[in-house]
């Protein structure tokens, strides 16, 4: 929103007063003098910023992205509650679907544990055209079968445009992975099939970016749109990305949206999976996506970032005890 104020107005009393009342007031410079207002997690009345002496009007600017706005705070993704104060929500499994065993065998474990979303890839991105591709076709039925077997909902992903149509028969949840993020084509594709969408945050976009990749899938049809933060690029290779919990914040408690962070590629590692997990769900994150494997040194994709199912245990147990 902008702020004009009148000419005979003090515009450092003004910003005073706006910074009081918990914005983040930017000063525009052009004909008079003008504040814009963005998004900000205190919500004012236009009445009450014309009640501050020196302003003279308030106008909204249009969003970007009505849609998104629009979303409620908590949506429903068959049957499961995301977002909105629900509790927190778990989307686990494998990186990788690696046989019809080893997703069965995960998701008793899975499902026994209270999980709602069993998590694994059918089609893999990988950087290397020599790594494990995934078993297509073949695996996303393994995964519909393993997730009904022990009452759990399924989350996977849509690669390329030629497969968004199975994905979303077979899936509850359709992932759209980082890399795909800005493939507009494949948003358009997916959230045609009216199934809600994982948006995972290209590892380089911006929290604009990732709100208009959103609105392109509510535009196009998709049932809703689920944030995912799964951190971004930065100069320091310590960890294997950036696990970017103020976009959390963001996203959940400014844009109330519902928004799930992965902490196992947010880091890359396993040891730091507990820790993060706790700091976001404590910024407003919905719900969590942890990579798990039954035998993580074994696995044929991500096992350095994927709990054992035990480790998961122990970190349920601890949510449940913080009252998530
Ligand atoms: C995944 O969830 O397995 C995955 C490939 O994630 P991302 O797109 O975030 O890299
Ligand atoms: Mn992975």
């Amino acid at each position: 929103m902008i702020v004009h104020l009148r000419p005979e107005a003090n515009p450092g009393a003004v910003q005073k007063a706006l910074v009081a009342r918990g914005l983040w007031p930017q000063r525009l410079e052009g004909i008079g003098v003008q504040y814009r207002i963005g998004s900000c997690s205190n919500h004012v009345t236009s009445e009450e910023l014309l009640a501050i002496e020196g302003v003279a009007g308030v106008a909204h600017a249009a969003s970007p992205h009505p849609l998104v706005d629009a979303q409620p705070e908590q949506v429903q993704v068959a049957g499961v509650a995301i977002g909105g104060g629900a509790p927190a929500v778990i989307m686990a499994g494998p990186c990788s679907i690696e046989s019809q065993q080893q997703i069965d065998s995960i998701a008793a474990r899975l499902g026994a544990l209270g999980v709602s979303f069993l998590r694994g890839g059918a089609f893999k991105p990988r950087t290397s055209p020599y790594s494990f591709q995934g078993h297509g076709s073949e695996a996303l039925l393994w995964q519909r079968q393993a997730a009904d077997r022990y009452g759990l909902k399924v989350v996977t992903e849509a690669l390329a445009e030629t497969h968004a149509q199975e994905v979303s028969q077979m899936a509850d949840l359709v992932q759209i992975g980082s890399r795909n993020m800005q493939n507009t084509a494949l948003l358009k594709v997916v959230a045609g099939t009216g199934k809600p969408i994982l948006l995972k945050r290209d590892m380089a976009a911006t929290v604009e970016e990732w709100l208009l990749a959103a609105e392109y899938c509510l535009h196009h049809g998709a049932a809703s749109v689920i944030f995912c933060e799964r951190g971004i690029r930065s100069f320091d290779p310590t960890t294997r990305y950036v696990l970017d919990l103020a976009s959390a914040a963001l996203l959940s408690k400014v844009h109330r949206q519902p928004v799930i962070v992965d902490p196992s590629h947010g880091t890359g590692r396993r040891d730091l999976i507990p820790a993060l997990s706790h700091a976001a769900l404590a910024a407003g994150a919905a719900g969590l996506m942890i990579e798990t494997h039954d035998d993580p040194g074994g696995a044929l994709s991500d096992g350095p970032q994927a709990l054992p199912p035990e480790e998961l245990r122990k970190l349920l147990a601890d949510i449940e005890t913080a009252g998530r």
